[in-house]
C-alpha cells in the first residue's frame, strides 16, 4: 500500500528477476543489435558469448566497460525464474531436443510482457485513489497470473497485445483517479511526447501524464515529478539528479537504471537506486 507521502510499496519477489532460479533466458532467447547498447550482435536463440555453462554472466561486474549497457537496463520482471521452474519444471533449455528449447525461447518473452503487467497491476491495486476500480484490478490480475501457468504451448500462441490493451485501459483509470487533484494542463499533459534533450530543469511536473513519452537526455534536474505517470517513458540518459519522483506512478527499474541520477534523487520504495547514479 502507498504511504502517506504516495510512496509505492516494494515489488513482490515473485515479479524481481532471480537469474539463480534462470537459465540465463534474456541472455539467449533475445536478440541484439550491435549498438551503444551492445558490443555484438546476437540473434534470438543463440546465446551470448559471455553466458557460461552455469548461466552466469561472465562479465557482470564490467558490462558497462565492456560496452554492454542495454545489459544493465534490462529487467524480466521475474519471467525467467517462472519460465525456468514453472513452465518448464526445472529442465534447462540445454536438456531435451532443440524443438524444446525453441519453444523455450518463444514462451519467455511472452510471460516476461504477462509479469511486467502483473507488475504494474499489484502497484494499481496499491493506489489508494484507485479503490474505486480495484475489483477490476484484481480480476485482471488474477486472469494474467492464471495465464503465465498456462502449458508452453498455449503460451507461445497467447495474442498478448490484446491482454496488454485490456490492462492498459485500467491502468490508465487508475492513473487518472490517482493524479486527479495536482493540476492539469498542456503542460502536464505530454503522453508520448517527444521530449529528447528537453531543458526541464527545476519544471513542475507533479502528477503529470508522461505514459510512453520520449525524454531521452532530458534534463529533468531538481524536477517536481511527483505522482507523475511515468509507464513506457524512455528515460534512456534523462539526467534526474536532485529530481523528486516519490510517488511517480507505475517506473519500473529498467527506466532508473537507464537514467542518470544522484543520492539527492527521491524515487519511489517500488525501484532501487542504481550503483552507477553519482554519490
Ligand atoms: S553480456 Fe552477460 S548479461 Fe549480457 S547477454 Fe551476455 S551473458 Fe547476458
Amino acid at each position: 500500500m502507498q504511504d502517506e507521502t504516495g510512496t509505492a510499496a516494494p515489488v513482490p519477489t515473485e515479479l524481481k528477476a532471480d537469474c539463480a532460479q534462470c537459465f540465463g533466458l534474456c541472455c539467449v532467447a533475445l536478440p541484439f543489435t550491435a549498438s551503444a547498447d551492445f558490443a555484438i550482435d546476437k540473434a534470438a536463440g543463440s546465446p551470448c558469448r559471455n553466458l557460461r555453462t552455469d548461466n552466469r554472466c561472465g562479465i557482470h561486474t564490467e558490462l558497462r566497460q565492456r560496452g554492454f549497457n542495454g545489459c544493465t537496463v534490462y529487467d524480466c520482471f521475474g519471467a525467467g525464474q517462472k519460465v525456468a521452474q514453472v513452465t518448464f519444471g526445472g529442465v534447462d533449455w540445454r536438456s531435451g531436443s532443440g524443438e524444446r528449447a525453441r519453444l523455450m525461447f518463444d514462451v519467455f518473452p511472452v510471460v516476461r510482457q504477462l509479469h511486467e503487467l502483473l507488475r504494474y497491476l499489484t502497484e494499481a491495486l496499491e493506489l489508494p485513489a484507485a479503490g474505486p476500480i480495484h475489483s477490476e484490478l484484481r480480476r485482471e490480475l488474477d486472469r494474467a497470473e492464471a495465464l503465465t501457468r498456462e502449458a508452453p504451448e498455449e503460451l507461445a500462441g497467447l495474442d498478448v497485445s490484446s491482454v496488454r490493451q485490456d490492462v492498459n485501459v485500467l491502468l490508465l483509470r487508475a492513473s487518472e483517479l490517482a493524479r486527479a487533484g495536482l493540476g492539469r494542463g498542456r503542460k502536464k499533459e505530454r503522453r508520448g511526447a517527444d521530449l529528447m534533450g528537453a531543458r526541464l530543469k527545476g519544471a513542475d511536473l507533479r502528477g503529470a501524464n508522461l505514459r510512453g513519452a520520449y525524454l531521452i537526455a532530458a534534463d529533468l534536474t531538481g524536477a517536481d515529478l511527483r505522482s507523475a505517470d511515468l509507464i513506457g517513458a524512455d528515460l534512456r540518459d534523462t539526467d534526474l539528479t536532485d529530481a523528486d519522483l516519490t510517488g511517480a506512478l507505475f517506473l519500473t527499474q529498467p527506466q532508473v537504471n537507464a537514467a542518470k541520477g544522484s543520492s539527492g534523487t527521491r524515487l519511489p520504495a517500488s525501484v532501487t537506486r542504481p550503483g552507477h547514479w553519482t554519490p
